[in-house]
Order: C-alpha cells, then sequence, then structure tokens
C-alpha cells in the first residue's frame, strides 16, 4: 500500500465511523449553516443548538479529526458548526494543531495506521453481521453465533485502542479518533 492509499484508508475509516454512529444522520444538514440573509442573533441561537446537539455525539472525535483534515472552517466567517466547534474555533484548533495534525496524518503511513485502519474496518463488517442470517438454524445457535460476534468485536476494539493509545502518545494528539 502507498502513503497516499493509506491516507485515503485512514480517511475512509473515518468516515465510516461517522457514518455508522452520527447523531446528525438523517436530520437537517442545514442546522449546521448559517442561512443566507440570516441575521446574527437568529444564527447565534441556531449555533448554539447545533453545538449542543453536537456534545452528545458518540462520533464528535472523529467528526473533528475528518472536519480539521478537509480544511472545514474559517478564520474569517461565523457560519456553520461541525464537531461541535465553530468554523472559526475550527480554523483555530488547526492553526494551533497543525504539527500534531500534520503526526498523525503522517502516521497513517507507518505499520500501526494500516493496523488500525484494517482492524477498525473489521470491526464495522462484523458489526454489520446479522448473527441470524446464517442458514446453520435454531435459536441455541442464533445465541452462539451472537456471542462470538460480540467477543471478535470486542477483541477487535480492544486491539485498536492499544494502537490508538501508542499513537497518541507519539503524537501529542489526545483528542482525534
Ligand atoms: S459531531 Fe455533530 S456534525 Fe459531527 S457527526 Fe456528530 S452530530 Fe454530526
Amino acid at each position: 500500500m502507498t502513503s497516499t492509499q493509506a491516507r485515503h484508508t485512514r480517511r475512509a475509516v473515518l468516515q465510516a465511523a461517522v457514518d455508522a454512529g452520527a447523531r446528525c444522520a438523517g436530520t437537517d444538514p442545514d442546522k449546521f449553516f448559517r442561512a443566507d440573509g440570516e441575521t446574527y442573533i437568529e444564527w447565534q441561537a441556531r449555533r448554539a443548538e447545533a453545538i449542543r446537539f453536537c456534545s452528545g455525539c458518540p462520533m464528535r472525535a472523529a467528526c473533528e479529526e475528518l472536519a480539521l483534515r478537509d480544511g472545514d472552517g474559517d478564520a474569517q466567517a461565523d457560519e456553520m458548526v461541525r464537531a461541535g466547534l465553530t468554523g472559526q474555533e475550527l480554523a483555530a484548533v488547526r492553526a494551533a494543531q497543525a504539527e500534531r495534525l500534520t503526526a498523525v496524518v503522517d502516521a497513517d503511513r507507518d505499520t500501526e495506521g494500516r493496523q488500525l485502519d484494517a482492524l477498525v474496518t473489521e470491526f464495522y463488517a462484523e458489526a454489520c453481521k446479522n448473527p441470524d442470517s446464517s442458514r446453520n438454524g435454531g435459536a441455541r445457535n442464533s445465541v452462539l453465533r451472537q456471542s462470538a460476534q460480540t467477543e471478535r468485536m470486542r477483541s477487535l476494539a480492544v486491539q485498536a485502542r492499544t494502537i490508538r493509545i501508542a499513537r497518541r502518545a507519539r503524537s501529542g494528539w489526545g483528542v482525534a479518533a
């Protein structure tokens, strides 16, 4: 795998995580953006609500890393919210964390990064399996398959967490997924 492919894979994993668990999935995306002609007072109230909404999202860290990688946010424009941060806050974090963000992106190229991508991809693939869909029917078999699926997901999550902790310690990046 080339370094470019590795970066793209990492990004795809982050996007898959957000797609799978985003609190905003299926909701109106306009709530995160200032409308044309919207007054500051109106936007201020909606912006606060959008920030509150994101604060309850389990994928906020992955969403933030994606936003930083995507270059979202503008230091001069107060017109959006993503990952619980305003566009101006995202721009500020990107500037403040530029070195760490570069380190995280660079880490995508190393072996651990590829291992993490594979583990997370396998975790979500496992999570999407339906243990009841096997031809080997029967309630007992179904329970056993569910148990095996749960154990496999737990094992994958532990392996991924171990790698993430090591990567964060190296890069000093304590927030992103
Ligand atoms: S943090 Fe906010 S914008 Fe990001 S996925 Fe969650 S709800 Fe959506």
